[in-house]
């Protein structure tokens, strides 16, 4: 049987501590307070749509912004507290609270909204699944021409160093007591095989530049283009010193964009290890061993995020590393070896 896991999903929601989390996390926030209310003229007047509305932050700005009507959906029972915040910041006027599914409640006959904002990225952008609900919502109400906000999301990846993972994890075990238990150790490499997990990279645990593996553009995206997202790509490494390359980092940007909007005031939220931390940290997946490598080394790797079958709100993520002396080039290629 498939399923959404709804029950478990909606029910994690009604925990306040992770709406705590997110308030608390700044740089998320503001990037929505500063693409909200920084652009008031884009709100005077119009209807909008928060899909997942949690605690009424978004919502609220949509208001301060001078929205005309907001329609704060939330389908976890925290709709009802969400419902009192609203009054409590005098704009019950305003913001209509709907307790229910973006993509199934019916807003009144021939209503469609100018604006949708969410927050439904997950770690590494795609875990929850939650987009799937936005892009269904986006189908159902909002206006042609209306605009998604986020507008754009791209997801990242680069060759790491994980030095934290390894001191505490790894080499721990290479001398305990007088003793060399280091083969514990590689069981723990050989258990982290294919299961990404949340971790902070420090920017300068970075092996090579960022390579793009999905960019996402909201306003045309497709419910099929999420089931599967696949990159192959070939990168070289960039270090002063010979390292160790123990893993690959995924992280992502979101971009919130007007129409017709200058380049330079897009408001951007990026989980990247070089901008400041958010609670999404970066998802790291662990090769099964280190390898040596140095400056101008080519390296490669296949990606593969494919979306569970059992559990719909999940993604398996695969990496298999490439070898550039055996496996073919994408083109267009830039590394300048003779064999592209
Ligand atoms: N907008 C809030 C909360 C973001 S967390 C903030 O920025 O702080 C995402 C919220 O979306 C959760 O409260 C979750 O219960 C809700 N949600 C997830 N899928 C939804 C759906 N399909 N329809 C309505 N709400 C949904």
């Amino acid at each position: 049987a498939t399923t959404m896991e709804d029950d478990n999903y909606f029910d994690s929601y009604e925990d306040i501590e992770i709406h705590r989390l997110m308030l608390k996390d700044v740089p998320r926030t503001e990037a929505y307070q500063k693409a909200i209310v920084g652009n008031k003229e884009q709100f005077e007047g119009k209807i909008v749509m928060d899909i997942g509305a949690g605690t009424g932050i978004l919502s609220l700005f949509c208001a301060q912004a001078g929205a005309a009507k907001v329609y704060a959906v939330e389908a976890s029972g925290l709709a009802n507290v969400t419902r009192e915040v609203v009054a409590k910041n005098g704009f019950s006027h305003v913001i209509e609270v709907i307790h229910g599914k973006a993509e199934e409640i019916d807003l009144p006959e021939g209503v469609k909204v100018d604006v949708i904002v969410s927050e439904w990225m997950g770690f590494y952008l795609l875990h929850e699944s939650m987009l799937e609900s936005v892009l269904l919502a986006r189908d159902k109400h909002l206006k042609p021409d209306g605009v998604m906000l986020p507008s754009k999301a791209t997801l990242f990846a680069a060759a790491c160093r994980l030095s934290e993972f390894y001191t505490e994890q790894v080499n721990f075990w290479d001398n305990l007591y007088g003793l060399d238990l280091s083969p514990v150790g590689q069981a723990v490499l050989t258990s982290k095989r294919c299961k990404p997990e949340v971790a902070i990279v420090k920017a300068d645990e970075l092996l090579s530049s960022a390579v793009q593996v999905a960019e996402f553009d909201l306003s045309w995206l497709g419910t099929d283009e999420i089931e599967r997202v696949h990159s192959r790509a070939f990168t070289s490494v960039l270090c002063d010193e010979p390292t160790e390359y123990q893993g690959v980092c995924l992280w992502f940007d979101c971009v919130f964009e007007w129409p017709d909007q200058m380049a330079s005031s897009t408001v951007k939220l990026s989980t990247s290890p070089s901008s400041a931390a958010t609670h999404w940290k970066q998802t790291i997946i662990v090769l099964p061993s280190s390898i040596q490598v140095e400056e101008g080394d080519l390296i490669g790797w296949e990606l593969t995020l494919n979306r569970s079958h059992e559990h719909r709100r999940r993604y398996q993520i695969e990496l298999n590393l490439l070898d550039p002396e055996e496996d073919e080039h994408p083109v267009p290629c830039s590394c300048g070896q003779a064999r592209c």
